[in-house]
């Protein structure tokens, strides 16, 4: 291991005071992401900030129609909160299949956001539920929060305090996981609305998009067999040794088909 200063953070404000006096101070989660990243030298912070002890940004309430969920909550508190499993069971859902129970119960909402890996589950999630992203400086709506490749718009010492989710109607996750690592090779989130019926995908591309051809269809008709015949321009997805991306279009339909099916 390389020399590099550890400070637990008292407040938030404290943490973001702290965290500006490094070269490449970075705020420490749940550690899930940023630990193997430092052990392998793909990055090298000379300051951790340690925001793991700060009630603040812990712990699921409600506030009028939102569901508001602290940036350190766990993935494993998101799966068992009766407030999330009641108003938002996609939610739920979603952090229930998240890597295995050690990551579940270490890694956080706001650290998985933060980090924008193109495979992470939660940005389905936010970006499903047009939910809003508030930081140390502002409000962030999803559409305008996932830039790139592990890009956000938060600015360098911006921390994420809580994410609001409004209440739909229905909502559900599903993804066809990495067998070895559980990440999703694709993962389909749908939130109905009064309005509008929203499907987002991670994994596929470089970011999580919405898939606009899935909502023109199940707007019309939620169900899986309006679904069917759909066939996804894939030319921007991902390809790997996991998945082609024709593969991975393909499985966009599979898997928006079983999720209307457990749904309705
Ligand atoms: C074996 C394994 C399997 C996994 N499987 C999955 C999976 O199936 N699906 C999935 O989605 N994820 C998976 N993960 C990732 C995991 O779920 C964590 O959510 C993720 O690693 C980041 O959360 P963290 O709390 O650990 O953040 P950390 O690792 O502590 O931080 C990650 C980054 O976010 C920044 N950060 C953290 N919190 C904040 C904040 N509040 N504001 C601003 N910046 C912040 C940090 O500075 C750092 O740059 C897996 C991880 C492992 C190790």
């Amino acid at each position: 291991m390389y020399p590099f200063e550890y400070h637990k953070a008292q407040s938030v404000e404290d943490a973001v005071a702290q965290v500006t006096r490094g070269d490449d101070g970075k705020f420490l989660a749940g550690g899930m992401t940023l630990i193997p990243t430092m052990k392998q030298r793909l990055a090298s912070p000379d300051l951790l900030v340690d925001i793991g002890q700060l009630d603040s940004l812990n712990g699921i309430r409600k506030d009028g129609d939102t569901i508001v969920v602290g940036a350190m909550t766990t993935h494993a508190t998101v799966e068992r909160s009766p407030l999330v499993n009641a108003h938002l069971p996609g939610l739920a859902q979603l952090a229930a299949v998240i890597g295995d129970p050690q990551v579940r119960n270490r890694g956080t909402l706001g650290g998985s956001v933060a980090n924008a890996d193109p495979a992470a589950d939660y940005p389905a999630a936010v970006l499903g539920l047009n939910a809003s992203i508030v930081t140390d400086k502002r409000t962030i709506p999803a559409e305008a929060f996932f830039i790139d490749i592990f890009e956000t718009a938060l600015e360098e010492h911006e921390i994420i305090t809580e994410i609001r989710f409004p209440i739909v109607k229905n909502s559900g996750y599903k993804k066809f996981p990495n067998p070895a690592s559980h990440y999703p090779i694709v993962g389909v989130f749908i939130a109905v609305t009064d309005d509008e019926t929203r499907v987002a995908v991670t994994g596929a591309a470089g970011f999580v998009f919405r898939c606009e051809e899935a909502e023109k269809r199940l707007a019309a008709r939620f169900d899986a067999a309006a679904l069917e015949d759909m066939k996804l321009s894939h030319e921007d997805f991902n390809e790997d040794i996991h998945a082609t991306a024709d593969y991975r279009a393909h499985l966009i339909a599979v898997m928006a088909s079983r999720l209307v099916e457990s749904m309705r």
